[in-house]
């Protein structure tokens, strides 16, 4: 196994031993007219309650299917590393998560993705209160055209969340360690910040609903390496409190932040005429970076194909 691929990790491996933590996913949840108590569900490997189970999930766009027989879980106040080459459905898998794929034409998602203990895909969950629980970030900034208040109030606003604004935007800054930076510039419009403070208000803004799942597609690749070791800090910070789940293009990053992986891989099907994608391995990171099961995962975290 390849040296540098081993050490990132080393540097900032936890200890496996943490007790569980608290999370918002303690309460029950309110999703649509649907109600989720926390109950605990079976044991994930590390013993940490389930926020999302997956079963043979399959995504097609316009019945070509993307991704097939998908099935790991999500535990709270872990991070889980989605990691492979392009293509083969990590981003298509990711917004089955908060019911994004809902808005591409075409799509469709089979198998079972559970929130909770209940279907995501019910026919009694709403997919704004979905996406209200389940936050997303993307790959490259997207602040509103807006000031940087605004820009954390407005999902509380349309949502009719009740309470202090003030307060609100504070909490949500300070979580996503942005509020010492913007505190007396409030009012200015975010587009005057910086590459990776944009990218902190866009946390601070998907915080901002009372989520308990963050989901981040290459939250950083659009950054420079300190601002990408501020959000890695601030995700490490959120795990405390947060499911997450990154997609990621860098290995060393995966290594660095994650306590899961899924490696996925593309296989051609019906004699080479489509691309599906499909996880290869689920495992404990540090498995998968010193120690795989597969040799395909090897093969790749070694970056011998990619
Ligand atoms: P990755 O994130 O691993 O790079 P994606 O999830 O972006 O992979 O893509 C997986 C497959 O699904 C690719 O073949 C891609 O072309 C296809 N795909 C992704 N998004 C769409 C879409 N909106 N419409 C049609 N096909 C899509």
């Amino acid at each position: 196994m390849a040296k540098q691929m081993t050490e990132p990790h080393r540097q900032h491996q936890r200890d496996t031993e943490r007790p569980p933590r608290h999370s918002p996913s303690e309460t029950s949840l309110d999703v649509g007219s649907a109600v989720l108590e926390g109950r605990p569900r079976h044991g994930t490997r590390s013993g940490r309650k389930a926020i999302f189970e997956l079963e043979g999930v399959d995504v097609a766009y316009s019945g070509k299917t993307a991704v097939r027989n998908i099935t790991f879980d999500v535990a709270e106040n872990e991070i889980t590393a989605l990691i492979g080459p392009s293509g083969c459905g990590k981003s298509t898998l990711l917004r089955c998560l908060n019911r994004m794929n809902d808005l591409v034409p075409g799509a469709t998602v089979e198998g079972r993705i559970e929130y909770h203990g209940q279907d995501l895909y019910g026919a009694s969950v709403d997919p704004v209160e979905v996406r209200k629980r389940i936050g997303m970030v993307f790959q490259k900034p997207n602040p509103f055209p807006k000031s940087i208040y605004d820009n954390i109030a407005f999902g509380p606003r349309v949502l009719g969340m009740k309470g202090d604004m003030d307060q609100l935007v504070e909490a949500a800054l300070r979580r996503a360690a942005l509020w010492d930076d913007v505190k007396d510039r409030l009012k200015d419009n975010a587009f005057g910040m910086s590459g990776g403070q944009q990218q902190r208000l866009c946390i601070a803004r998907a915080l901002a609903t009372g989520p308990d799942v963050i989901l981040m597609d290459e939250p950083c690749s659009a950054l420079d390496p300190i601002s990408t070791g501020k959000i890695e800090d601030l995700m490490m910070e959120l795990r405390e409190s947060y499911a997450i789940v990154i997609v990621t293009h860098n290995m060393q990053q995966a290594a660095r932040v994650s306590d899961m992986t899924a490696f996925f891989t593309v296989e051609l099907e019906d004699e080479g005429a489509s691309r599906t994608g499909r996880v290869v391995e689920f495992d404990e990171t540090e498995k998968i970076f010193t120690n795989p099961a597969d040799p395909r995962t090897e093969a790749y975290v070694t970056g011998k194909v990619g």
